[in-house]
């Protein structure tokens, strides 16, 4: 719960505020930049919500917010926010909100299908809110849990103790200490099922691992990420924790896949034709080696 004793004083004068407790992962930006702003190492309003379309962004960065830093008067209905997640993004794929401190604000995603289809997907794990949680529940719950790789892994525990969902994991990501019941080895690239396809891809870490779904969705973790500022797919020199020469090496694997949507845990999302998401990796691969 944000605080206003704790106010940061970059906020315009209003309603809605950042406090102190923000640890700058992005999420309100992103859900809601026509109020929310980085101004340098943190997040704060710049300009508050005057429509009822502004509000209930506001209201789903404020549900979002790994660390409920985001303050609002109780005037201002929560519902509104809980109930928008989690958020169509295309087809049967979802963005769940309800981001986790854990895993510093890292996004997740829920594929809806039938259960003679597979049942639902989640990738990487959100946090495990009552409201999510319900709301999931009443969409049929979680067959599966896509882990891209370690950081992200947040709450896993008490989805799978929830739903009773399988876990798929890299070995080389800690899948036996975390207890995924499906182990992922090598570098192979294997199908978990008729639309769902795991590539390995060491590089962030040594075990992580994207997912295709359908040859349209690409689930990438820390892999791969729309730049917003370079106007790019762009890959994180900096937290190349394993191997950035592995990294680039991955990368450049995902040149044989086609796909229309990157679909990351931080950085933005990006949708494109599969010839200008191809050119656009092609454009990412030849960066990064410049690096
Ligand atoms: S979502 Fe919360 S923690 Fe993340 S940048 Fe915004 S206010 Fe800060």
């Amino acid at each position: 719960m944000a605080r206003e004793a704790l106010r940061l004083p970059e906020n315009v004068p209003g309603d809605f505020f950042v406090d102190e407790s923000c640890i700058d992962c992005d999420a309100c930006r992103q859900i809601a930049p026509e109020t929310f702003r980085d101004h340098g190492g943190r997040s704060s309003v710049h300009r508050q919500p005057a429509t009822a379309g502004q509000a209930r962004r506001a209201l789903m960065a404020l549900v979002a917010c790994p660390t409920g830093s985001i303050g609002a008067p109780r005037a201002y209905d929560r519902k509104i926010g809980v109930s928008a997640f989690p958020e169509p993004l295309s087809e049967n794929v979802y963005f769940c909100g309800f981001t986790a401190e854990s895993s510093f604000g890292a996004w997740s995603y829920l594929i809806m299908r039938p259960e003679n289809e597979g049942g639902n997907v989640l990738i990487d794990s959100p946090r495990f809110a009552t409201q999510l949680v319900k709301r999931i529940e009443a969409l049929g719950g979680v067959r599966t849990m896509l882990l891209t790789h370690k950081d992200d892994v947040a709450d896993h525990k008490l989805f799978h103790q929830k739903f009773g969902c399988e876990r798929v994991m890299h070995a080389d990501d800690g899948a036996a200490r975390l207890g995924a019941e499906v182990v992922v080895r090598g570098e192979e690239p294997f199908q978990l099922d008729p639309d769902l396809l795991v590539i390995p891809t060491p590089g962030h870490t040594r075990g992580h691992v994207v997912y295709l779904y359908r040859n349209k969705f690409l689930f990438t973790g820390d892999h791969l990420a729309w730049s917003p500022n370079r106007q790019t797919l762009t890959a994180f020199r900096s937290v190349a924790w394993y191997s950035w020469p592995e990294q680039i090496r991955s990368m450049a694997k995902l040149l044989d896949y086609e796909f229309e949507w990157v679909l990351p845990g931080h950085g933005d999302m990006y949708r494109a034709d599969a010839r200008t998401m191809h050119r656009e990796l092609e454009r990412c691969v030849a960066w990064m080696k410049t690096k």
